[in-house]
């Protein structure tokens, strides 16, 4: 079976939340590779006692990282509980990873409900493969330029 990545990020009013989720789920993160972002990284890496792949602080471009992973392919599912009560100095990069993982079809959990679901889903540990994107009548469209 391929391994599988998952990404996690969590605002700071969240981080205890994702952290109880981590820990009460640890087991079946035992063959699941981890990105997070810097401070939801560190504090993953304390709670699970086992090393993840931590990018920049989300404020400081973590959030955009990430979403370059996606891009990748390099990321399967993304964990983001994002705070719904408070601005982020950085909501234009959470519009950005949000719409990136929308757009590149990988499962999206925004909430503790939503993540319990993907976490126990048979899907997550077997050979399913998500439909990827076809880009190439967007890749290969006219543009202006290709026209004159
Ligand atoms: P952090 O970033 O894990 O570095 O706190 C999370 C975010 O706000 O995107």
């Amino acid at each position: 079976m391929t391994k599988r990545n998952i990404a996690l990020v969590a605002h700071d009013n969240k981080k205890q939340e994702l952290m109880t989720w981590a820990k009460d789920n640890q087991a079946l993160f035992a063959n699941i590779g981890i990105y997070a972002t810097g401070t939801t990284g560190r504090l993953v890496e304390q709670t699970l006692n086992r090393p993840v792949q931590r990018l920049l602080s989300g404020p400081l471009g973590g959030d955009q990282q990430i979403g370059a992973k996606i891009a990748e392919g390099a990321i399967d599912v993304l964990i983001f509980f994002w705070d719904p009560l408070e601005p982020q100095p950085h909501d234009p990069d959470i519009k950005a990873l949000l719409r990136i993982a929308a757009l590149y079809n990988i499962p999206v959990a925004c909430n503790k409900a939503s993540a319990d679901y993907i976490i126990n889903s048979p899907l997550l540990h077997n050979d399913y493969k998500p439909d990827l994107p076809d880009f190439s009548a967007y890749t290969s469209r006219q543009t202006p330029i290709d026209i004159v």
